[in-house]
């Protein structure tokens, strides 16, 4: 694996594998790899020659007070994690290489934002975007892929592509869970093990609720106090917001008569857990 750092020299790296006449692919992440990044990069190498994973822990996505500080950094494990994958190319750029102090230019993606993480999370999203958009143009790849994990981004992802012109294929790929249905996420290390046990509720009454739906219960407000009441009833939790969403537009549904997402962020412990669901009334395929 070839691991680069500077801007310049991983454009030329791209294009000479794309001159080669490989199609090439980009997974972005924040390093910390598990399993299901490894996910996300199996899929980028069914689907391409080449495959360039990012590896930037990217701090204009966290907002003050957040773990930016914390937030696990594994490089070595990472690049072997990697190597071991078949990955052709990491671009692990420095923050002063990704956003000199001088920049001044962000990227906003209007009203994709305005819900579910993004009011707890102000400017999470316009970070995203702008580091997003930065990745296509050092990295301009034919395909990348994004998690379903992180729906809202993969939504947002989406829309900037399609709306700045940005000639890469956006790729989603399912979420990859603990056997207990709790979704892999670099963050599930600052569960301690009582919260880690508690962790899986979340799924669970995700899940409860996809089933519910599928035999005839469709209004959100009855699937909702549902997966609200299994979350309490697991243990002491914060749940910032679950809802249901059109699974295109974001925007909030009463009754599920569309495709929809059901979209939680939930607070156990010091550990912001988000997870969501596909639902349009037939039953959960776990
Ligand atoms: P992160 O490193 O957490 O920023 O994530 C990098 C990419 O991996 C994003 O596209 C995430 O949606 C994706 N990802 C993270 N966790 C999972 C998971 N459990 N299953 C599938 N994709 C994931």
């Amino acid at each position: 694996v070839e691991v680069i750092t500077e801007i310049e020299s991983c454009r030329s790296a791209i294009q000479a594998a794309k001159g080669a006449g490989l199609r090439t692919a980009l997974v972005p992440t924040m390093g910390a790899l598990h399993s299901g990044h490894l996910a996300l990069i199996q899929a980028a190498r069914q689907r391409a020659g080449h495959v360039a994973v990012s590896i930037f822990v990217n701090p204009t996505q966290f907002c003050p007070g957040e773990d930016f500080a914390k937030y696990p950094r594994a490089l070595e494990k990472d690049l072997s994690l990697c190597r071991d994958s078949n990955v052709d190319l990491v671009f692990a750029p420095s923050v002063d290489a990704m956003f000199p102090v001088a920049a001044t230019t962000t990227v906003h993606v209007a009203r994709l934002a305005d819900g579910l993480c993004g009011p707890l999370r102000p400017g999470h999203f316009d970070g995203v975007a702008t580091v997003v958009t930065k990745l296509f143009q050092i990295l301009p790849v034919d395909l990348a892929v994004f998690g379903e994990k992180d729906y809202q981004q993969l939504v947002i992802v989406r829309h900037l592509a399609r709306d700045l012109n940005v000639p890469v294929e956006i790729v989603g790929h399912p979420t990859v869970r603990e056997p207990d249905g709790l979704a892999l996420s670099s963050r599930n290390a600052y569960l301690g093990p009582s919260e880690r046990r508690q962790a899986g509720s979340l799924s669970a009454a995700l899940f409860a609720a996809v089933d519910r739906a599928a035999g005839g219960e469709l209004r959100s407000a009855a699937l909702l106090a549902d997966i609200r009441a299994r979350i309490h009833a697991a243990g002491p939790a914060t749940i910032e917001y679950v809802e249901v969403v059109d699974a295109e537009t974001l925007e909030s549904l009463r009754v599920i008569d569309r495709p929809a997402r059901i979209c939680l962020a939930v607070r156990i412990g010091n550990c912001r857990l988000i997870d969501n669901v596909a639902v349009d009334g037939r039953p959960s395929t776990r």
